[in-house]
């Protein structure tokens, strides 16, 4: 007979935090270093609150990874700027490439960054209710532009894996999620971008199903 995964009852808290979750990581913002284009900027708010909590992400993980599995888990990305930029997560694409994944906004006021690897970049703003699909091939961030935590649950393929690199390897992502003088966020070009070779497309654009 097979062995089945015993169903569970998990509990998000208004504040994101999850019952039950099999796995935490929390990034400080010292943790954040090569993220942002002001480095100078960065440098003096690691010397004013470095060993402050910058995000937190606990996950709940079945005990086989497997395609048909699902990771569920929560993701809370505490406010701030360096310089005009916005906190945000280092982002990632899968490593198995073709696996999408889901995020629902609890609280606060985001926006998820998605670059396709030619470059092209999508970035969709989330408050309390929103949405987001994250499709295959996609790179993605969270970034918060509001006052509070920004804070979402994902959920996607247990064997997706993350590669968290690859931002890092272009010079970061091809735009920057900054404060346009007026309250609101705007994307503005990353100087220090480095567009990936088509050799280098289609190696992330190559479908692994299965
Ligand atoms: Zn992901």
């Amino acid at each position: 007979m097979r062995n089945l995964t015993t169903p569970r009852l998990l509990n998000v808290s208004p504040g994101g935090d999850l019952t039950g979750y099999t796995g935490a990581k929390r990034s400080l913002i010292v943790d954040l270093k090569g993220l942002f284009a002001r480095e100078e900027a960065f440098d003096r708010l690691v010397a004013e609150r470095g060993r402050d909590l910058a995000y937190e992400v606990y996950e709940f993980r079945p005990d086989r990874v497997a395609p048909h599995e699902l990771v569920f888990g929560t993701s809370t990305l505490h406010a701030g700027k360096v310089g005009d930029e916005f906190f945000m997560t280092r982002g990632h694409i899968h490593t198995r490439t073709d696996r999408p994944e889901i995020y629902f906004c609890h609280a606060g006021r985001g926006v998820m960054h998605m670059e396709a690897p030619d470059g092209n970049t999508n970035p969709i703003e989330m408050t309390p209710g929103s949405v987001v699909y994250v499709p295959s091939f996609w790179i993605h961030r969270s970034v918060n532009v509001g006052e509070g935590p920004f804070i979402t649950t994902f959920c996607y393929p247990a064997d997706a894996g993350q590669d968290y690199d690859i931002i890092e390897r272009s010079g970061g992502m091809r735009t920057l999620i900054v404060e346009d003088g007026d309250g609101r966020w705007a994307e503005d070009t990353n100087p220090r971008y480095r567009p990936r070779s088509e050799a280098e497309q289609r190696r992330y654009l190559t479908e692994r199903a299965g």
